[in-house]
């Protein structure tokens, strides 16, 4: 339930609120709204009426009403505002539009630090490597774990770009959290619900990828997981979704961007290069997701791809992804935003 507090409501009234909510077996969520606070209670549902009744008649309490939707704190229902997520200088979900580019896979440093410089030369605020691979096969290369770990905090060192790594087991989260930035869950452990309540008790923005499969009910409510540990910084990902169609590797489902947006308050990025699969339609598809209000992108970049140990294909040169940015830029200032 969503319980809207009057606007000139105390910090007693709010705590208040809070402890009786919790009183019910509830979880408390206060949202600091531009003119009130609003708190967001969470709990099974039963003697829900009792409940509302109950919280109505609190001092400092406006309105207290259900919500409807069973994702409860990522919906726009308790929070029409965007989430905006400060990582140091820049912001995402704001009026900035943020670029995250690197290759695939951390493959040694003289590869990181000549994509890293390039990406940030071109416009980049992130740089992505992936140090642990989820793959489809057992037989292809898994990630240099650790060392990849060490060699992504080297490159942020070099160039002052934040880092973004895939986290792909709940063991490994203390340990990927004293080098990342940004945990990201890739889509494949988009439904990994004990990962998800792992990342919600960090400090750290999570960027979560949609399931190959997942509808974008389900999308949420893996959010919602983490939301509810306590972490309320996710960012959305559409990386495509399986489809009949085989030409290319997912089918970026680029409607979602702004479902995403109707739905809930997070920040959407898209992931162009695993949502085609193929280079020369990354940078179209790029200029989109610029179009369908997306809050930033994630692209593959690497300085060999044909050498690449994942995702070659996908991969652009420095040069391509130069062009993307120079491209991505003009929209981005046709919708009022920066680059
Ligand atoms: C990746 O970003 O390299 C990756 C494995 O992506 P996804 O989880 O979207 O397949
Ligand atoms: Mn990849």
């Amino acid at each position: 339930m969503i319980i809207s507090m009057v606007s000139q409501a105390t910090q007693e009234e709010v705590e208040y609120v809070c402890n009786k909510i919790k009183s019910f077996g509830y979880t408390a969520h206060p949202i600091q709204g531009e003119e009130r606070v609003v708190i967001g209670a969470v709990g099974d549902g039963k003697e829900k009426d009792h409940i509302i009744s109950v919280m109505e008649s609190v001092p400092g309490v406006e309105s207290v009403i259900p919500i409807s939707q069973p994702f409860k704190l990522v919906g726009k229902e308790l929070k029409k505002e965007k989430t905006v997520i400060q990582i140091d200088d820049f912001s995402i979900g704001g009026d900035e539009f943020v670029v995250m580019a690197g290759p695939c896979s951390v493959e040694f440093r003289e590869q990181l630090f000549t994509t890293a410089e390039n990406v940030k030369a071109a416009g980049a605020k992130v740089l992505r490597g992936g140090a642990y691979k989820p793959r489809t096969s057992p037989y292809d290369f898994q990630g240099l774990e650790e060392e990849g770990l060490k060699i992504l905090a080297e490159a942020r060192e070099k160039t002052g770009l934040k880092i973004i790594t895939e986290i792909i087991s709940t063991e490994n989260v203390e340990l990927v959290n004293e080098y990342t930035d940004i945990f990201q869950v890739g889509a494949r452990n988009m439904q990994n619900f004990a990962l998800l309540k792992k990342l919600g008790k960090t400090k750290r923005p999570v960027l979560l990828k949609r399931g190959l499969m997942a509808t974008l009910k389900e999308f949420l409510m893996s959010a919602e997981y983490i939301v509810s540990q306590g972490n309320p910084e996710v960012i959305l990902c559409e990386r495509g979704i399986r489809t009949f169609e085989t030409y290319t590797r997912n089918t970026l489902d680029i409607s979602a961007v702004p479902a995403l947006h109707y739905l809930s308050h997070l920040p959407v990025i898209v992931d162009p290069s695993h949502g085609t699969g193929k280079r020369p339609l990354i940078a179209p598809v790029s200029n989109a997701a610029v179009a369908a209000g997306a809050d930033g992108l994630l692209v593959e970049v690497h300085p060999k791809p044909e050498e690449a140990f994942s995702d070659g294909a996908q991969s652009l040169l420095p040069s391509e992804f130069q062009e993307l940015m120079d491209g991505v830029k003009r929209y981005v200032s046709v919708d009022g935003r920066k680059l």
